[in-house]
């Protein structure tokens, strides 16, 4: 679940409870014409009000969704007009009647009650209109009745609301924890363990972004460690390790941040250099072998190059979108550096131009 829809729940909630309001309005206010209290027929003009009210703006929250409706101004509206009704309708009654004014307002509160189980605001203003014109019309010694009728549900919803928000925290803090530790495991999905480095999903990700973005001058370097299989067959492999470490971070050091490093395979390293030129990337790579040269991690085994590690690199420029061809003459170039001697850079364009 994301923020998205957890907004939308709460939309659709609000939109709920305002749906339930309208309608329990509208089937008090029918079967208050239908079977009137104490069969004093009154169909007064706030009761037509409110039927025709709350029938007609059901039908357009059915019709235009999104529109939105004001809960507040609805809830004291709609307890304007049945205090304005219960005022016409009760002096109708010939002698003082106050169990109709009790029904009357508990009438009123229950609806506020279920429509409104969490939102205190719009109960208090449904009702309070109502409660008014209770107290005013009935004798003194019902009013603590009534004033208890109303306080009880008001102290039940204000419960009802420090529950809800504390759950509501409670979920969207969970949510929002989900949510960052999707995108903490989302990111390690895309580093390799060992080096920090992008692994091959990593590196997918960011050259989709980046051909997205501008396809065309990036050059692909692909870097293996010379010899390393002597190295760890000498050193053992946790100074393998150890070196592809240190190797990497070198590999880091000595492009820009745009640049992307990659763990292609066990020690080879792919390097999309972005946004340059043939003169610099060649430059770049250099500065990488130099970087890893100047380690001087001892390689006293290979004897025949250098001692201590070193990389051979070959370069090739990313035509388009052309990742697998660019690959293609990198390793090509790579194979020909190895051949050549190993500690070297080779380009594509100048295993072509042999
Ligand atoms: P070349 O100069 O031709 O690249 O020779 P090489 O020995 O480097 O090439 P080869 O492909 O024969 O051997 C690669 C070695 O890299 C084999 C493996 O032991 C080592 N290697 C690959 N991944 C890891 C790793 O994660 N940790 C360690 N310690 N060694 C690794
Ligand atoms: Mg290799
Ligand atoms: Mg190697």
């Amino acid at each position: 679940m994301t923020a998205q829809s957890w907004r939308s729940l709460r939309i659709k909630k609000y939109q709920f409870s305002l749906r339930l309001f309208l309608f329990l309005n509208l089937t008090s206010s029918l079967f208050s014409m239908v079977s009137p209290v104490y069969h004093v027929a009154a169909v007064t003009l706030p009761l037509l009000t409110i039927t025709l009210g709350s029938a007609g703006l059901l039908l357009s929250h059915w019709v235009w969704r999104e529109k939105k409706i004001n809960i507040p101004a609805i809830s004291i509206l709609f307890g304007c007009l049945w205090a304005w009704h219960v005022a016409i309708k009760s002096p109708l009654m010939h002698q003082p009647n106050f169990s109709y004014l009790v029904i009357a307002l508990l009438s009123v509160l229950f609806v506020g009650a279920i429509a409104f189980s969490n939102n205190i605001i719009a109960f208090t203003l449904h009702s309070l209109p109502v409660l008014t014109v209770c107290l005013f019309l009935g004798e003194g010694d019902q009013w603590v009745r009534m004033v208890f009728c109303f306080a009880l549900p008001v102290i039940g919803i204000s419960i009802q609301s420090v529950i809800q928000k504390r759950n509501d925290n409670f979920a969207q803090g969970l949510m929002f924890r989900l949510l960052e530790e999707r995108q903490t495991l989302n990111d390690l999905s895309m580093l390799d363990p060992l080096t920090g480095l992008y692994n091959r999903r990593g590196l997918q990700n960011r050259l989709d972004t980046l051909l997205s973005l501008d396809a065309s001058g990036h050059y692909v370097l692909l870097l293996d460690i010379d010899y390393f299989k002597a190295y760890n067959d000498h050193y053992g492999h946790m100074m393998g390790d150890q070196a592809l470490i240190q190797v990497s971070a070198a590999v880091r050091d000595a492009v820009r941040s745009r640049d992307i490093v990659t763990r292609y395979g066990g020690e080879e390293f792919m390097v999309v250099l972005t946004s340059t030129t043939a003169e610099a990337a060649l430059q770049t790579a250099e500065r990488i072998r130099q970087r890893v040269y100047d380690l001087k991690i001892p390689h006293m085994f290979n004897h025949s190059v250098a001692t201590n590690v070193t990389v051979s690199i070959g370069l090739a420029p990313l035509l388009g979108e052309e990742v697998e061809t660019a690959l293609e003459q990198a390793d090509k170039a790579l194979y020909e550096a190895k051949h050549l001697g190993r500690n070297n850079i080779l380009t594509s364009e100048a295993l072509t131009g042999r």
